[in-house]
């Protein structure tokens, strides 16, 4: 049995970069950045106003009420490209370029115009309501790393520097394969000593947000031949091959078996984890290979700490783990015989803006419902129960 830290490093010491590939800036959320990328110009790139106004000479309205001649027009788009001269001021909109020779702007409220001339009817501050070329960034600099995860957040400034497209790397190619002789499809009833297989639609969604390009295999029953058979196929058309159930001890378990009898390597097969002590990890050729326990909660935990690690760093990802952070439990928590937890727990932020652990209604991992509600999984060391009010290590899901 290994501990799931040495797991963690098995995953990431098997596991490959994927060529890289552009993608247009529209279809570029949740992709991991293959270049760096700079600014090409000046942002500002030029002195803009942040007030529709007047440009002036601070030195001119530090008496005021002060009148000056207006001389000009600075729209967005069209700028006032003269020098303004002390006495003079010049009319400029919200974005528009400011004059040479003006070194604040008033805003309209605070001005009374007539006859092509400006009552200035309070002083300004040097600089007041402009940005200076070049202040938010400068061209050259540096805005995002190589290994970045593209965030919604991102794509204005993308593409303000002329990123229409940009180069990432490309979607790992992942299968998934649900096996049991109970499970059936979710669109069929099931009958007496049956389940509906909710494993590969959860995978899918779980994959699908790591970034994944998803192919959902058929139910494959507990047989040796049919899974060797399954198995085999998908792990020539995909980078990733994720098998949901048979993995324990059971007669009827066949996944390791399979994977043994087509000649892939098994790197690990049991971990000091709960729930996920069976889990198997595999890699055939340049396929990865996890057989991940069939009860939902453990399938869905093995899948973040270590599944979506892998695909992550397929993609080049730096932050390719689950984000940790501490929290304060609410309740106690056993842990477990011999084995380190990752238990999922729902979070909420209290009045004195802590962050508190609620756990969950848990039966076991078997309980999809309870799971529902998860934001995080709390560790918790074997053989240790954590009490009320102590403060737990936790992980962020996605
Ligand atoms: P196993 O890992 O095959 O021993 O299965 C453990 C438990 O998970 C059993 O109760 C299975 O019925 C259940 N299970 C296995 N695969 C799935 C699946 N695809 N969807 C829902 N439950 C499953
Ligand atoms: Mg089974």
């Amino acid at each position: 049995m290994i501990s799931i830290s040495e797991a963690i490093n098995f995953v990431k010491a098997k596991t490959d970069l994927l060529e890289t590939e552009s993608v247009n800036l529209d279809e570029a959320v949740g992709r991991v950045l293959a270049q760096e990328i700079k600014a090409d110009m000046d942002m500002p790139p030029f002195n803009r106003s942040q007030m529709d106004g007047f440009a002036v000479k601070t030195e001119d309205v530090k008496n005021t009420p002060v009148k000056l001649k207006i001389v000009g027009e600075s729209v967005a788009g069209k700028g006032w490209h003269n020098q303004l001269n002390s006495g003079e001021a010049v009319r400029i909109m919200t974005g528009a370029a400011v004059s040479s020779g003006a070194d604040s702007v008033q805003k309209v409220e605070l001005t009374d115009e007539s006859d092509g001339f400006i009552t200035i009817l309070e002083p300004t501050k040097l600089q007041q309501n402009i940005v200076k070329k070049g202040q938010e960034i400068e061209s050259g600099d540096e805005i995002f790393q190589k290994g970045e995860i593209i965030t919604e957040n991102m794509i204005a400034a993308l593409a303000s520097f002329g990123y229409p497209d940009i180069a990432v790397v490309r979607k790992p190619k992942v299968a998934i394969l649900a096996t049991g002789s109970e499970i059936v499809d979710i669109s069929q009833t099931p009958s007496q000593d049956q389940i509906r297989n909710s494993n590969s639609s959860m995978l899918k969604a779980f994959a699908n947000k790591a970034k994944a390009d998803v192919e959902t295999l058929k139910i494959t029953e507990d047989n040796l031949e049919n899974l060797k058979a399954s198995i085999s196929s998908a792990i020539e058309r995909s980078d990733c091959l994720i098998i949901s159930g048979g993995v324990s001890v059971g007669d009827y378990d066949f996944t390791k078996p399979a994977l043994r009898e087509i000649g892939a390597e098994i790197l690990f097969e049991k971990i000091s984890l709960k729930p996920g002590k069976p889990t198997v990890f595999a890699k055939k050729g340049k396929t990865l290979i996890f057989g991940l326990p069939g009860n939902p909660v453990s399938t869905a935990v093995t899948f973040f700490v270590f599944v979506r690690m892998a695909l992550l760093i397929m993609q080049g990802a730096s932050a390719n783990s689950l984000k940790k952070g501490v929290a304060k439990l609410t309740h106690p928590i056993k842990g477990a015989k011999g084995r380190d937890s990752l238990l999922p727990v729902s979070l909420r932020v209290s009045k004195k803006a802590k962050l508190k652990i609620e756990t969950l209604r848990f039966s076991g991992s078997s309980n999809f419902i309870a799971f529902s509600k998860t934001e995080a999984l709390v560790f918790v060391p074997s053989d240790k129960n954590l009490e009320k009010g102590e403060t737990a290590e936790i992980m962020f899901l996605p």
